[in-house]
């Protein structure tokens, strides 16, 4: 089956993800698209590939040499974002997209004048939505790479390879994926989530990251009779905020630049309480900035009172870079393999995290590659059929090159 036609079976399949249902996985549309998928790839001649109870594929395909090269473990993930209804009911080709403005059936539109990545797709043919929905190229692009990829090596069975490892898991969106994943089953020496944008992406470094819970204990009496009684929580909690610099706020960072995000406020004058997401790549700002969440809250207490502001800490994703500079020739490999198939390496940081960091802090470094979608989770989501296919010859590429890999 040609690598778009996949596609297109995939993102009509119901798997998206929901927070807060109590269940692994989190709807059972996961579990019954994770069984499709382990179906066809039994069918295309792949003979260890298993679903366990939770919904996550595992699989393998032998070795078919002498020689002992590492194993190479690839990961998408079978759930789709649940911010917008879904499935896309009517995806729609644009052969030889000429560069105009798109219009979707909803009246929505994409601009390449103001989406650079649509801009690069000029000249290909390109999957959109109908405009309601998104497309679900996050991850189902990277399951039919992956899936084409090992069509590939069965097919072509002179082709020399170690063995190859794969997982398609539940949940990624709401950040539970790694929770119940078996590393031990993957088996991977070194892996690649396929979970990026554009083709080209090979990403290495993204966010630590940490949430900041504050809590606010105020003092309400009647306004009338408030002189030198009453603690308004909601103004304190205003001034917890100013101790924080305002020019590292999301809206005003980039690159390697980390941010104090203000996510969400709730008070009244007795009671107040505010989340941050605080997010840095550098390990030692992460902890230069957890301390200056923690003397913000002892200035207050000071001024106001003990007890008066709570800081609680709680770390959430590391930035793999650290787990994964030491293997060097997992990037290395991946440009190398995305040079060959006519892309450019795109090592840009993540500003975010990646189901490949924690895997990496497991003991199997783990960067993560492009898909040949974009725009993920926005109606305006788009997936480029060449791109897509050379994400695919990527795949094949790493996996030829690993073969040829002295240990
Ligand atoms: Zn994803």
């Amino acid at each position: 089956m040609k690598l778009h036609e996949r596609f297109l079976d995939y993102v009509m399949w119901d798997s998206r993800a929901a927070e807060h249902t109590g269940t692994v996985p989190s709807t059972p549309g996961q579990i019954d698209f994770a069984k499709h998928l382990v179906e066809e790839i039994k069918a295309i001649g792949v003979e260890d590939v298993w679903m366990d109870e939770m919904g996550y594929v595992y699989g393998s395909l032998p070795s078919n040499m002498e020689k002992e090269v590492p194993v190479i473990g690839f990961l998408s993930h079978v759930d789709t974002a649940d911010n917008l209804p879904g499935p896309t009911k009517l995806p729609r080709i644009i052969e030889n997209y000429d560069g105009s403005v798109i219009t979707l059936e909803s009246g929505v539109t994409i601009n390449p004048a103001r989406d650079p990545h649509l801009a690069k797709c000029v000249g290909q043919d390109i999957i959109v939505t109908d405009g309601y929905t998104l497309l679900g190229g996050d991850d189902k692009a990277g399951i039919a790479e992956i899936v084409c990829a090992l069509e590939y090596f069965v097919q072509n069975p002179e082709v020399p390879h170690g063995k190859i490892v794969f997982s398609f898991t539940p949940d990624e969106e709401i950040g539970t994926s790694q929770d119940n994943f078996n590393v031990e089953a993957f088996g991977a020496e070194f892996a690649y989530t396929v979970d990026g944008g554009d083709f080209g992406i090979c990403c290495y470094e993204n966010f630590n990251a940490c949430c900041a819970t504050i809590t606010i204990n105020g003092v309400a009496t009647h306004p009338g009779d408030a002189k030198d009684k009453m603690k308004n929580a909601m103004l304190i909690g205003m001034e917890f905020d100013h101790q924080l610099p305002p020019w590292e706020r999301p809206e005003h960072t980039y690159d390697h630049e980390g941010f104090y995000h203000l996510e969400v406020m709730n008070g009244t004058c007795d009671h107040c309480e505010m989340t941050y997401l605080i997010r840095e790549h550098n390990r030692s700002i992460f902890e230069y900035r957890k301390e200056i969440m923690k003397r913000a809250g002892q200035f207050l207490n000071a001024r106001y009172g003990e007890g008066t502001v709570v800081v609680d800490l709680k770390d959430g994703y590391r930035n793999m870079y650290d787990m994964v500079v030491p293997h060097m020739h997992v990037v290395d490999i991946a440009c190398e393999a995305i040079r060959e198939v006519g892309g450019t390496p795109d090592n840009y940081p993540s500003r975010g995290g990646t189901d490949g960091a924690e895997l990496s802090w497991k003991g199997v470094p783990c960067p993560n590659l492009g898909t040949g979608s974009f725009n993920h989770h926005a109606v305006t989501e788009v997936a480029s059929i060449q791109q897509m296919e050379q994400c695919r010859d990527m795949i094949i590429k790493i996996v030829e090159k690993y073969a040829a890999f002295e240990k």
